[in-house]
């Protein structure tokens, strides 16, 4: 059975969810802080995490970010819960590495619908995993660590533009369409500006110090990675 967690301090929310996930052959357990979580983590990695951006202290980003940076539990999938009319926080959930987010107030059912497909697109992240550096040219990127070295010098990445990198250079010579990025990076159910790609990639090219050398635009179509 796969067990979820919930980070929330409102008890009738986590009540609720608690209630609706265990209803549908999932093992939820709530938490109200941070501390709780990351305690009941050492004991039990969870299959998904349902973790709200608003807590009293420690807030959801923090948490988000401390299990992105945290060896063997940064690969746990992760929805955050977000405040209707938020716009920045959902960008600022998926660029901080959060799998998807649920708009409060939501329908019971709606969850358990972006559970289950952010379960079903998880196992793509774990195919490399004893594949612990990448070269391509001058950039390596550590799989592990999760950190870009090009030409000697570390280069602060988000989580999703390291995603971005990795998947253009995994699949070097090969012209990727922006809709193949998007159901890579952001999954099938992203519903995002349709510009996040290009978005993406420009912030990526600035990183890069890019002046096309790395990543080829192909007009009309997407981009890629040339050797
Ligand atoms: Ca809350």
């Amino acid at each position: 059975m796969a067990a979820i967690y919930i980070v929330e301090d409102e008890e009738n929310i986590r009540n609720l969810i608690s209630y609706a996930l265990n209803n549908s052959g999932y093992e939820a357990l709530g938490f109200g802080d941070g501390a709780s979580l990351f305690t009941q983590i050492d004991q039990e990695k969870p299959s998904l995490i349902i973790l709200d951006i608003m807590l009293d202290g420690e807030d959801g980003y923090e948490i988000l970010k401390q299990i992105r940076s945290t060896k063997n539990i940064e690969d746990i999938p992760i929805i955050m819960l977000t405040a209707k009319d938020q716009e920045y926080d959902k960008v600022k959930a998926l660029d901080m590495g959060a799998d998807d987010y649920i708009t409060k107030p939501f329908g019971v059912m709606e969850m358990i619908s972006r559970v289950k497909a952010v379960l079903r697109r998880i196992p793509s992240r774990e195919e490399n995993v004893e594949e612990a550096n990448v070269e391509f040219k001058d950039i390596i990127l550590d799989l592990n660590k999760r950190t870009v070295e090009i030409d000697g010098e570390f280069v602060d990445m988000t989580f999703k533009e390291f995603e971005l990198l990795y998947y253009l250079i995994k699949n070097r010579n090969i012209v990727l369409t922006r809709d193949q990025i998007t159901n890579e990076i952001w999954g099938y159910d992203y519903e995002g500006e349709s510009r996040t790609v290009d978005v993406h990639i420009r912030s990526l090219r600035q990183k890069l110090t890019d002046d096309r050398k790395y990543i080829k635009t192909v007009r009309n179509v997407g981009y890629m990675i040339e050797d």
